[in-house]
Order: structure tokens, then C-alpha cells, then sequence
């Protein structure tokens, strides 16, 4: 029974779907005007736990992520200008190009850390229409105001505003006006309420469009409602979101779809933690901003990144650094040549009493399962993997596994992989009887030419087969073994 942690109730709920297997999710996607770092592609990682999750329970999940293109202010004040614009002018590009680059990028970087793809990525400046009609809907209710540079929400007519942090109403204005964050809007009434559509000055050409209010854009939040209704409905199963978002930018989509629908926006809402980089925050001045790209420059491989990042639990933060992460790319390695090692089992003799072991290794996958289904315990769940991994490790030292035990072990590996995402299937299907005759020729003739302590030429072959084949030798008490990189 799977529970997760529902922002919205503030504690572990069990899940259950609205319609029987089919569940709809939105994650809100990236601003695109600068490189995304690590500290961004934590919660997209996360949020592809949870999706794995799911389908591996046999739901059948559609997952909406939008980017933003147009529309998120510099300012939470509701002051300043579109990030979008401001890249754009900085960088002189036009918007558009902009965004389409650093959403190239961005998805890029998902592919490379293995991110199953959104069913549905939606732009807002495709959806300005889906928009306008939900602002329609919303000025006819009254909920709309003007101010002097944009339509407003006004957040005290929607009874429940900021039920998602806890806080009331009062509190809510009370804690942004301390921020500093009022009186910058000349017929803003509340430091709560949020533009819904600004206002365009006669110089903006770029991504304006003309309403009823004015010639002007939409404001970042209303993007989220109107997507995420157009695609999964008025009402749907679960929307995630970074933790920064969870003060301002949530509440106010549910006060936007709510007070237009009249109907429970969204179930289950699930908050990612941040990423720190050595114990701190990442910042431009500490110069510890890493993109995906950087670390892999590095010579990290992009699964010991996505080992690394999954490894926490997302409500907790989690502490990046290098030593960390050659960490994570020791343990990546290790899973790999345990299920190389057990691809070779699969061909050894049978030996008795093997059901006990294969229980156990039933019980331990298990195990990892239900440590998820418990608010996603991700450390838990792996310190079940590794229990197999040491069972079968000390099964297969004192008896050696036989080939259904290792079958067994390979299903449960495969398994957990459907979650994990490392890849372990492709180090499954790489048959050694396939192996390529000329390879095999040269690894021979190496150990041949050490047995005749002619060292000069086994490690000839040695750079050659790197070389040429992008092959690794490893020495073991076994014998050499070779791999493709
Ligand atoms: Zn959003």
C-alpha cells in the first residue's frame, strides 16, 4: 500500500487513485533562460522515482510537465520584468530562442540521467489561449482586479487561500509584508494577491498578446492551472513541485483553478527538498553551480550522478559533493559487475537446497518495494538491495549459485531497475558466448604473453583492445575478464 506524503494535509496519506488505474500527474517544469544545475534536476529525478513507482504498481500514469516560456517575473513582488525578456535582452536573442535552447538543454541533460520523458510538455506561449478563457471564467466570478501594471487575483475572495502552507490568511499577508514584498504595486490589495496578466509597455513586441484588459502576457502562475486542467482535468491525482514553490506559486494555482472550477484542483501534492553543494547553498559567488554537463566533464558517468541524487529521501535535503559522487560511481560499478558475475553463474551446476536462498532474495526485493511504498524511503529501499547483493555474495562464495538461484537473483535485479533506471538489462543482454572472436583472439594472446613474462606486449594489447575496442580488461582470481565500455 503505497503512502505519500501530502503537502496540502501535512502527513503520510495512503494513495488512492480518483479513477481506478489511470492517474494523472504534473510537475512543474523549468523557466527556460539559463543552463539548469544539478540543484534542478534533483526533483525532476524524484518526481521519475515516483512515476516508475507507480507504473511498476501497474497504474497507467499520464505525466504533464510544462515549461515556462513567457510570464515568470523576476520579482515575486510582481515588480520587474519577465526573466525571459531580461535573458533575452542580456544574451541578444530573441525569447524564443532563448527558451528553445535552454529547453533543449534541459531536456538533454533529463535523457542523459535517464528521465523517462513527460507524456505531454506544454509551453506556455502555446497555451495563452487555454489561458485567457480561464481568466474569463475567473472575471466573470469577480475574482479580478486592476492595478497599475497588470490584472490582479484577489486572494481574499477565495475562501482557503494558502491552505497548502498551513497559515492563515491573515498570517499569509502578514509574514509577505514583512518580506518587504508590498506597496511596490501601485492598487495591489494584499501582499497575497498575484498578477494574472501584466500589463506590456509600447516598447515590448516579443511575446504579447491582446485581451480585453489589455495588450499584455500572463503571469507565471496562471500557466500551471490552465495546463494542467486542459490535459488531466479539472480535478487530478498529484502535482509536484520544488519545496520553493510550495508559499506562493501553488497556492495560488489552486486559488486560480478552484475559485474557476469550483471543484478540488488536485489530491496529492508532493514537495521535493533542495539539493545543497558542500553543506551550503549553491551560489554564483561560492561558484559551486554545477550543470549536469560540468560534472560529467569531470569524468562522473551521468548514472553515478542519477545514483547519487536518488539515493536520499526527497523530503529531506541532500548534500552534494565530489566525494560523494565517486561514491555513488564506486557503487554503480559494483552493481554492474555483480550482475556481469551473475550473468556467468547462470551457466554453472546445479547444487541442492536452493529454495531457501531463493526466498530469501524474494523477501529482500520485497523488501525494497515496501520501504518505497513508505513515502518513497529510497535509503531504506537500498540498504534491502545491498542485503540481497551480500546474500548472494556470501551464497555464491560458499556454494556457488546455481543457475536457477542466479536466475532468480537477475529477476530481482531487473526488478528493482524498472525504479532504479541504472541500466541494468543492458549489462544483462551483453551474452559472453556472443563475444566478439577477434576480442577473445587478443585476450588470449595477452595472457599468454604474461605467462611468458613478456609484459612489454600484454600491455600492447592491453592499450590496443582499449583502443581499438573500447575494451577494459580486469584481472581476477578467476581470470581476466573483459568488458565494452
Ligand atoms: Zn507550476
Amino acid at each position: 500500500m503505497l503512502k505519500l506524503y501530502n503537502s496540502l494535509t501535512r502527513r503520510k496519506q495512503v494513495f488512492r487513485p480518483i479513477h481506478d488505474k489511470k492517474i494523472g500527474m504534473y510537475t512543474c517544469g523549468i523557466t527556460a533562460y539559463y543552463s539548469p544545475h544539478i540543484g534542478n534536476m534533483r526533483k525532476y529525478l524524484e518526481d521519475d522515482v515516483l512515476k516508475r513507482m507507480l507504473v511498476h504498481k501497474g497504474f497507467s500514469v499520464t505525466h504533464v510537465e510544462n515549461v515556462t516560456d513567457v510570464g515568470h517575473l523576476a520579482s515575486d513582488a510582481d515588480t520587474g520584468d519577465d526573466k525571459l525578456r531580461l535573458a533575452a535582452e542580456k544574451e541578444h536573442r530573441s525569447m524564443k530562442d532563448v527558451a528553445g535552447f535552454y529547453t533543449k538543454m534541459f531536456f538533454d541533460d533529463c535523457k542523459m540521467l535517464n528521465i523517462i520523458p513527460p507524456d505531454i510538455v506544454c509551453k506556455a506561449t502555446e497555451h495563452v489561449h487555454d489561458m485567457i478563457k480561464l481568466l474569463e471564467v475567473l472575471d466573470s466570478k469577480g475574482y479580478l482586479y486592476k492595478a497599475e501594471n497588470g490584472m490582479y487575483f484577489d486572494t481574499s475572495k477565495f475562501k482557503g487561500y494558502g491552505k497548502l502552507t498551513g497559515l492563515s490568511f491573515k498570517r499569509l499577508n502578514a509574514e509577505l509584508k514583512e518580506g518587504a514584498r508590498i506597496g511596490k504595486v501601485e492598487g495591489k490589495r494584499h501582499a497575497t494577491d498575484f498578477a494574472v496578466w501584466r500589463f506590456s509597455t509600447p516598447d515590448q513586441k516579443e511575446m504579447v498578446w491582446d485581451t480585453r484588459w489589455g495588450r499584455g502576457f500572463p503571469g507565471w502562475h496562471l500557466e500551471c492551472s490552465a495546463m494542467s486542467m486542459k490535459y488531466l482535468g479539472n480535478h487530478f491525482d498529484i502535482h509536484t513541485g520544488g519545496i520553493d514553490h510550495l508559499q506562493i506559486h501553488h497556492p495560488n494555482e489552486i486559488a486560480q483553478s478552484e475559485a474557476a472550477t469550483g471543484e478540488k484542483f488536485v489530491n496529492f501534492w508532493l514537495h521535493s527538498n533542495f539539493l545543497t553543494v558542500d553543506g551550503g547553498k549553491m551560489s554564483k559567488s561560492m561558484g559551486n553551480i554545477y550543470t549536469v554537463q560540468q560534472v560529467i566533464e569531470k569524468g562522473y558517468s551521468p548514472m553515478a550522478l542519477r545514483m547519487f541524487m536518488i539515493s536520499g529521501q526527497y523530503r529531506q535535503t541532500l548534500n552534494f559533493t565530489f566525494d560523494a559522487l565517486s561514491n555513488a560511481e564506486f557503487g554503480v560499478k559494483r552493481l554492474y559487475s555483480f550482475i556481469e558475475r551473475l550473468q556467468e553463474n547462470r551457466n554453472k551446476a546445479r547444487n541442492v537446497d536452493t529454495k531457501e536462498f531463493r526466498k530469501k532474495v524474494r523477501e529482500l526485493k520485497s523488501g525494497f518495494f515496501r520501504e518505497l511504498d513508505d513515502d518513497i524511503n529510497m535509503p531504506e529501499a537500498l540498504a534491502r538491495l545491498y542485503a540481497l547483493i551480500n546474500e548472494t555474495n556470501s551464497r555464491s562464495e560458499s556454494t556457488k549459485l546455481n543457475r536457477s538461484e542466479a536466475r532468480t537473483v537477475i529477476k530481482a535485479m531487473l526488478e528493482i531497475d524498472q525504479i532504479l533506471g541504472l541500466g541494468f538489462s543492458g549489462r544483462i543482454t551483453a551474452k559472453p558466448a556472443k563475444l566478439d572472436k577477434e576480442i577473445q583472439v587478443l585476450v588470449d594472446e595477452r595472457e599468454e604473453a604474461r605467462r611468458k613474462k613478456d609484459f612489454d606486449r600484454a600491455d600492447e594489447i592491453r592499450a590496443m583492445l582499449k583502443e581499438r575496442y573500447q575494451v577494459t580488461l580486469e584481472d581476477t582470481k578467476e581470470g581476466v575478464r573483459w568488458r565494452k565500455e
